[in-house]
Parts: C-alpha cells; sequence; structure tokens
C-alpha cells in the first residue's frame, strides 16, 4: 500500500457538515482551520473547499454554537484492503 492510496482514502471519507442556520458568522472556523476551507459571506460561514479538509476537528471543537460536525481522521474508518 502507497502513501498516495492512503490520502486517497481520507480524501473519500470526508465528514466535514455546516448547520448553515445556526452559524452566526463569527468568523472562528476561518480564523482556527488551518487550510483556509472556510470564509464568512453575509454573515454565514461557507464551505469553499472541503477538499482539502484534514478532519483535523478544530473548526469544529471552536464553534460557540456546534454548527460544524466533523468526525477526526481517528475515528473514520479508512479502507485499506485492495490499494
Ligand atoms: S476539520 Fe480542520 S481542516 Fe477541516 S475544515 Fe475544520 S479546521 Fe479545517
Ligand atoms: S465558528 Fe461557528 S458560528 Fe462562527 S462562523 Fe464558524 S460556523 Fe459560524
Amino acid at each position: 500500500m502507497t502513501n498516495e492510496c492512503i490520502q486517497e482514502d481520507i480524501k473519500n471519507t470526508t465528514s466535514l457538515q455546516l448547520n448553515t442556520p445556526v452559524c452566526f458568522g463569527c468568523g472562528v472556523c476561518m480564523l482556527v482551520c488551518p487550510h483556509g476551507v472556510f470564509t464568512v459571506r453575509n454573515g454565514k460561514a461557507v464551505i469553499t473547499d472541503q477538499s482539502v479538509c484534514t478532519e483535523c476537528g478544530l473548526c469544529a471543537a471552536n464553534c460557540p454554537v456546534n454548527a460544524i460536525s466533523v468526525i477526526p481522521q481517528s475515528q473514520t474508518e479508512k479502507v485499506t484492503a485492495g490499494c
């Protein structure tokens, strides 16, 4: 199995979800995300590029109203067989 294969599995299991009605646009998720996944437009967070999310969990842990959910990588099932 190659490292490329592992990366592909992670991208295929991205679990990031944003509950937009709950968001009040504080921008914390945008500030803490190391990969620039979020921006804030018209008072709401917006996911600009979900494909670069590494499921680190920082955004979900810091959102004051729990508008973000993500299952950290360590808890996702990684399919390794057949690579
Ligand atoms: S889980 Fe991590 S990488 Fe993904 S959007 Fe949140 S802060 Fe960014
Ligand atoms: S941290 Fe939560 S409330 Fe703040 S902008 Fe992001 S999703 Fe919205």
